[in-house]
């Protein structure tokens, strides 16, 4: 961890609940963590940010990763992509007569999960696939100005995300992965179709695990 330490701002602030950055480095278990030191975010350390990932990624890669809803082994964490809130989803409806924009927010249950999300369209392709991020279970709910469509039970298609915990898999190898954000920690299934560094594009996924 000696090598995060050097990467991390050196204010020893005190922010992330830790009196030094070397303490914080020391303690650093995933990539969420990161988000309590409040300079990482800014755009000069932006670039150490990338690097302490990576980092941690590799000082991570032998750690065990099991599912806390099936119990299951994965092979890594999927966190989200450089400067984005959630790992990106495309999904497609099953019902394809609700109407979708770019910016909307749908409220959906991913087929095989129980659990209902809500997401930010961010991009939509022809034959109603829509590339989303996740917004939570919970998001803003109660808020009057807060609105979504229903777009009912989907299927989940791909997964674009940065491998946290684990090692980087390879471009056909079908793996087994839990989306950092999940609320049921859940291990999904899929294989994988693209991968740069460590960010990965994850196809055919398939929420039971057998
Ligand atoms: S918040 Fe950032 S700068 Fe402050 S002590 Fe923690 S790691 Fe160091």
């Amino acid at each position: 961890m000696n090598d995060i330490s050097k990467l991390l701002p050196g204010y020893n602030c005190g922010s992330c609940g830790y009196r030094q950055c070397r303490d914080f480095a020391a303690e650093l278990k995933s990539a969420e963590d990161l988000h309590k030191c409040p300079f990482l975010s800014r755009d000069n350390l932006r670039g150490n940010m990338e690097r302490i990932l990576n980092l941690l990624g590799e000082a991570l890669e032998d750690e065990k990763i099991i599912g806390i809803i099936d119990g299951l082994e994965a092979d890594f964490t999927l966190a989200p992509l450089r400067d984005e809130c959630s790992c990106r989803e495309d999904i497609h409806p099953f019902d394809t007569s609700v109407e979708v924009e770019v910016g909307d927010f749908l409220r959906y249950r991913p087929l095989g999960c129980p659990v209902t999300h809500f997401a930010k369209v961010i991009d939509k392709t022809p034959g109603s696939i829509f590339t989303v991020h996740m917004v939570g279970p919970l998001h803003r709910l109660g808020n009057d100005d807060f609105e979504f469509k229903d777009a009912g039970l989907c299927m989940i298609l791909a997964f674009d995300g940065k491998v946290a915990k684990g090692k980087v898999p390879k471009v056909g190898q079908t793996v087994r992965f839990v989306p950092e954000y999940c609320m049921m920690q859940k291990v999904h299934s899929g294989m994988v179709v693209g991968v740069e560094g460590r960010n990965v594009r994850i196809e055919a996924i398939d929420l039971k695990v057998w």
